[in-house]
């Protein structure tokens, strides 16, 4: 993902709206691209911080958008473990079934 890409998704990410593989690049490019990061600040200081203001929260720009991004990060682990896990028992499945027919068979 580039720059382009990552800017034009930035109001999909602050409203939880990517989809997993859209979310993992955009992670990647953000941590490593400093530009993006503050563009990625500022929309989230705009959008969230001024609702907060309102609500009369206290806000901690950089603490909280460290936490959406280390939140969106478990987001991705916990999808990837819940993916191996279902392939994993699906293997397991498929060995059950092949042991009951040789099983039948014999
Ligand atoms: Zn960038």
């Amino acid at each position: 993902m580039n720059c382009k890409q990552v800017a034009k998704r930035i109001p999909a990410f602050l409203q939880d709206e990517l989809q997993m593989r859209e979310l993992e690049a955009f992670l990647e490019h953000v941590e490593k691209c400093p530009e993006c990061r503050e563009e990625l600040t500022i929309q989230f200081l705009v959008t969230e911080g001024l609702a907060r203001l309102e609500r009369g929260e206290d806000f901690d720009i950089e603490r909280d958008m460290e936490m959406k991004i280390q939140m969106a990060k478990q987001t991705i682990r916990w999808r990837k473990y819940m993916e191996a896990l279902s392939l994993a028992m699906g293997a397991v499945l498929m060995c059950i079934v092949t042991l009951i027919l040789i099983w039948l068979v014999l």
